[in-house]
């Protein structure tokens, strides 16, 4: 992997930078502090190349728009909140593609930013659409990926485009990328991984992998559930991601590793409210978080762990009642003497919202990226810099 400081001469340089600037943008249309540490996270490179006078152009994603316009993912607030950040004017281009964009470019100076449009308004971003790699090229001299948490999936932006341009790391995802493999390749044992969170389909592959590498496989949120349910216990109306829970028997199961929940709070319908049960009769309910024994349990092992790994809420943690538990194990892997590395936007969001961001020794902008990259897989964004 080439890095951005090896570029000798960046003046007047036209410099496209893909960032990951998916962010939460409030019903206000505001990127909220607290909201905003993914944009924060890519200062560092922005910064140097204002620095050493490049042009910057940046590339984002925002949202899941499937391929079309669509206006609550436009990419305006999180022009206002870098320019806010930066303390510098920034432009913005109505698409990432076309001749307003062309020109746009052509017009800038030396330090100048501009931020084009969301990525995904076009299906060709995501289907890793040749020519339209090839147009993103067309518009700078270089290519820099800085996107380490959207460098899995081989997208026209981080991965079709390094054929037609000389193509480096930003610093924010070398600094990832460092960390990292320093804490695969010199684990410090007892070490111990967290895994929740929503996306099953993505997380749950790479538990395979990752059973060799680590002492305790935790588990919880969603993920949880499709193991339970991989395992014939009932999980009622629970959650299972958009996974056939067939696919979850590819894991060993019964890998003394692997620690799946004991007790799970779930949504009583009747009466709308949190309740306490054992696993196994959950009948028409919902699982919505780990339960008190499983929190306790966890913590346990957390705090006997020389590192741990997290991504992945517990349970529906936007919800008060179905809170406790993710609150419990990030204060469990923050007050543990081990070294913690945390990733996932959601993830995060939920330890900032209980104060423990700070305490963490690493936190990743990688959620799913960090769990592929930590179970030896390669990612195609990285591969494609080498
Ligand atoms: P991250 O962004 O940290 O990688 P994900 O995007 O995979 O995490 O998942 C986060 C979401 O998962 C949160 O919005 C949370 O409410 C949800 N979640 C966790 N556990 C459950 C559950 N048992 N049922 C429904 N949603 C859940
Ligand atoms: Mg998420």
């Amino acid at each position: 992997m080439k890095s951005l400081k090896e570029i000798k001469k960046l003046k007047d340089k036209k410099v496209i930078l893909r960032v990951d600037f998916n962010v939460p943008i409030g019903k206000d249309g505001v990127v909220d502090k607290g909201e905003d540490w993914r944009i924060r996270a890519t200062l560092p490179t922005i910064e140097y190349l204002v620095k050493k006078g490049a042009k910057i152009i940046l590339l984002s994603h925002l949202g899941r728009p499937d391929g079309k316009v669509v206006e609550e993912f436009r990419l305006g607030p999180v022009q206002d909140r870098l320019s806010e950040l930066l303390g510098l004017s920034i432009t913005k281009t109505p698409d990432c593609i076309g001749d307003v964009v062309k020109e746009t470019i052509a017009e800038m100076k030396m330090g100048e930013i501009v931020l084009l449009e969301n990525l995904r308004f076009h299906k060709e971003e995501e289907e890793n659409g040749e020519a339209f790699a090839k147009e993103l090229a067309s518009l700078g001299d270089v290519y820099v990926n800085d996107a380490f948490s959207a460098s899995h999936r081989a997208h026209a932006s981080v991965h079709g485009i390094t054929k037609y341009l000389p193509s480096y790391a930003g610093l924010l995802m070398e600094k990832e990328v460092d960390i990292l493999t320093d804490a695969i390749n010199n684990p410090k044992k007892p070490a111990t991984i967290v895994i929740g969170g929503a996306k099953a389909e993505t997380k749950l592959p790479v538990i395979k992998f990752l059973m060799d590498k680590f002492d305790n496989i935790l588990v919880g949120g969603v993920v949880a559930n499709v193991i339970l349910k991989a395992k014939g216990i009932d999980t009622g109306k629970s959650l299972l991601g958009d996974m056939d829970p067939e696919e979850a028997k590819k894991i060993d199961l019964d890998n003394t590793k692997l620690h799946i929940p004991v007790d799970v709070i779930i949504c009583n319908s009747e009466v709308k409210t949190a309740a306490l049960s054992a696993i196994g009769k959950i009948g028409d309910e919902r699982i919505l978080d780990i339960g008190p024994d499983t929190a306790e349990l966890y913590a346990k092992i957390i705090s006997e762990s020389k590192m741990i790994i997290w991504n992945g809420p517990m349970g529906l943690f936007e919800k008060d009642a179905f809170s406790q538990g993710t609150k419990e194990i990030a204060k469990a892997i923050t007050s543990s003497k081990g070294y913690s590395i945390i990733g996932g936007g959601d993830t995060i969001t939920a330890l900032d919202k209980f104060g423990y961001l700070e305490k963490a020794s690493y936190v990743s902008t990688g959620g799913g990226a960090m769990l592929e990259f930590m179970s030896g897989e390669k990612l195609p964004g990285i591969e494609a810099l080498n």
